[in-house]
């Protein structure tokens, strides 16, 4: 069994349905990076599953339905949004920011241990740790979103498009983090990226997703060598 099984999800806004019956697996450690065009619902397939917004279909993970659960019990039972615009708390600080992502934990020691830590693989954070995460450049402010997103510990890490306004040089940094994160600790990814060169390259499955519907999935190898994809995503 997967870490997260997805089956005939459902969701919209208002009257307005947006995803048509995704389905799609992440298993523990894997990193799968969800592809699709603009409005092909990449982000409302992560709100869904962040428990942001309603939805009908099967969310299982780790063996258990998520349907109905709170935002914050999903974090609690392990999954953990970086959302799209990053969604850090502006006015607050770097440490604060870091601690609001901790804020389910109980575990002092270990909760200051972990800051320590994320500041340690992002310099800039504990150098800025004081200052308003609103004052931050855009390439820190998303470092400080994967960061505090880390801060519960998550098993499973859902990015929504990290790359988004970020220079290349900062982009290739942010991309080498997130492999080095699911390679020393295990934790799985499931990413929605534009770049789809960048994606492809951490990747170890692909999920395509067009107007509400996955109509492909596979390993990465296989997308590569798809012409079609290659035409549509990889700009050749
Ligand atoms: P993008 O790359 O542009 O973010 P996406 O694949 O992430 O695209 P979504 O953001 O999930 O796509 O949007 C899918 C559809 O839902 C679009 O048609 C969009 O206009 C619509 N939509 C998104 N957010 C809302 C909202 N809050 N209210 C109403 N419609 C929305």
């Amino acid at each position: 069994m997967s870490l997260l099984e997805v089956t005939g999800l459902t969701a919209g806004y208002g009257p307005a349905r947006v995803l048509h019956g995704i389905d799609l697996t992440v298993d523990d450690g894997e990193v799968v990076v969800v592809l699709g065009a603009n409005g092909a619902g990449k982000t409302t397939t992560m709100r869904a599953l962040a428990g942001a917004i309603p939805h009908q279909g099967s969310i299982v993970f780790d063996g258990a339905p998520l349907t109905g659960l709170r935002p914050d019990t999903i974090v609690g039972r392990g999954i953990s949004l970086v959302p799209q615009g990053r969604g850090t708390f502006s006015h607050l600080s770097v440490l604060e920011n870091l601690r609001v992502g901790a804020a389910r934990r109980r575990d002092k020691a270990e909760i200051a241990a972990d800051i320590d830590r994320w500041c340690e693989v992002f310099p800039r954070l504990r150098e800025r740790s004081g200052q308003e995460a609103g004052t931050l450049s855009g390439g820190e402010q998303q470092m400080l979103a994967v960061a505090r997103a880390l801060m519960s510990r998550p098993r499973l890490l859902l990015c929504d498009e990290p790359s988004l306004g970020l220079a290349p040089v900062i982009v290739a940094e942010l991309f080498r983090t997130l492999a080095e994160i699911n390679r020393e600790q295990g934790t799985a990814l499931l990413l929605v990226e534009q770049n789809a060169e960048l994606a492809l390259g951490i990747a170890d499955r692909v999920h395509l997703l067009e107007v509400g519907r996955v109509v492909a999935a596979g390993p990465v190898a296989e997308f590569r060598d798809n012409e079609s994809v290659r035409r549509a995503y990889l700009g050749d």
